[in-house]
């Protein structure tokens, strides 16, 4: 039997010391430790997401659905919303709005594609929106939207900006106070590498000060009731309003810690340099990527594979030792599989991957030539190695 190495677009690749810290205290939410994993937690929110001071950073229960739908905290009965959507997450911004009282119009783009920034401009120059959301990395497609240039070119135009880094915080990017972008959101369980389990958001203080308006939210995810608790935290206190992931927190703490010491600069390089080699490798062994060239991430990898049972060869790589994931997207679906490097990711995983892959393929009866994918990315990992 052939240990197995978790390769799907989130929960990624584990890191047993950040698992295990959820599991290892026998602490409750009202303890000093609880409020010191909160406190030290939502300050390095701040900095993965590139928040100053000026922000609130939440950290809430249940993951990256539950961040985005508390951002309704922030609008009002008719505020009118742009979604920029890329695929199936973006997507799901028309699920969460279309429960509440606010209308909302969608751009889409093709799979593999991006919504071009010209066009996201000149919908809100048109006038009349009061926010726009964006998903930084697409997780049903992989593709990454340019996020700085973006916001330089929309901020005149809209009120709030707000942006999904579920697939991205973590291994990509994000400067919100530099950008202007009024709120962040992520999850525990994927760039970050902590269990699953937490919703994570920053908010700029033009958003937060939308919280005075009267709310059209729900109970639990009304960021009314957690933004008091939240500054108890920051402050060195506790707060309750519903009983946190307490085991998630302790996680996320030690991932948190683990990435201060990284540092970010060289975990986005190392997310870079490891996606990089992994395309090498599939693109050599004469697989298409799914996102056009220009818009690849450094998290997501959604690969074709033509004319192949998906679930057959997903089993096959299976039982050469990687998890990957399905296709999701409804344009493609049956087409294509998608694979995470994000979090923990290591030059030893993208090599087995990239192995798994190969053995996976010959199975299904395509011809590979030997050890092509891993010559090709080692080009690339060398370089990292020998650095
Ligand atoms: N947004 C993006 C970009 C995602 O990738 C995901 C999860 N795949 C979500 C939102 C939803 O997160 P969760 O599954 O934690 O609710």
């Amino acid at each position: 039997m052939v240990s197995r190495i978790l390769m799907h677009v989130g929960p990624s690749v584990a890191n047993y010391g950040v698992l295990s810290s959820a599991v290892a205290p026998n602490l409750g939410f009202a303890s000093p430790e609880f409020n010191q994993a909160m406190k030290y937690s939502l300050g390095q929110l701040r900095e993965v997401t590139g928040a100053d001071e000026s922000y609130t950073p939440f950290i809430i229960p249940g993951g990256g659905t539950a961040a985005m739908e508390s951002v309704v905290s922030f609008l009002s009965k008719d505020s009118n919303v742009l979604v920029v959507t890329n695929g199936v997450f973006g997507d799901r911004w028309e699920g969460i709005l279309s429960r509440y009282p606010v209308k909302f119009k969608i751009l889409r783009a093709k799979a593999g594609q991006a919504v071009p920034t010209n066009r996201i401009a000149s919908e809100l120059m048109e006038g009349g929106y009061d926010a726009v959301t964006i998903t930084q990395v697409e997780t049903s497609t992989g593709v990454r939207m340019p996020m700085k240039e973006i916001a330089a070119a929309i901020r005149p135009f809209v009120k709030l900006i707000i942006v999904d880094g579920v697939a991205s915080i973590g291994g990509e990017r994000m400067n919100a106070a530099q950008w202007n972008i009024d709120i962040c959101l992520t999850a525990s369980q994927k760039a970050l590498g902590a269990q699953a389990g937490a919703g994570l958001l920053v908010a700029s203080e033009s958003a937060m000060s939308l919280l005075q308006n009267p709310s059209i939210s729900g109970y639990f995810l009304d960021l009314r009731n957690w933004a008091k608790i939240m500054q108890n935290f920051l402050a060195g206190g506790g707060g309750y309003f519903s009983t946190p992931p307490i085991g998630t927190v302790f996680s996320l703490a030690e991932s948190f810690r683990k990435i201060e010491v990284e540092t970010m600069e060289t975990r986005i390089a190392r997310h870079r340099t490891c996606s990089e080699a992994f395309r090498k490798g599939i693109i050599e062994m004469g697989l298409d990527v799914v996102a056009s060239e220009h818009l690849r991430s450094n998290t997501v990898t959604g690969i074709y594979l033509e004319n192949t049972d998906i679930g057959q060869f997903l089993q096959a790589a299976m039982a050469r030792g990687v998890e990957f994931a399905a296709g999701v997207h409804p344009e493609i679906r049956d087409r294509y599989f998608r694979v995470g490097h994000m979090g923990w990711i290591e030059p030893a995983h993208i090599m087995i991957a990239l192995n798994a892959i190969e053995g996976a393929l010959v199975s299904t009866g395509r011809k590979v030539e030997k050890d092509s994918g891993k010559l090709a990315a080692k080009t690339v990992l060398d370089k990292i190695i020998m650095a």
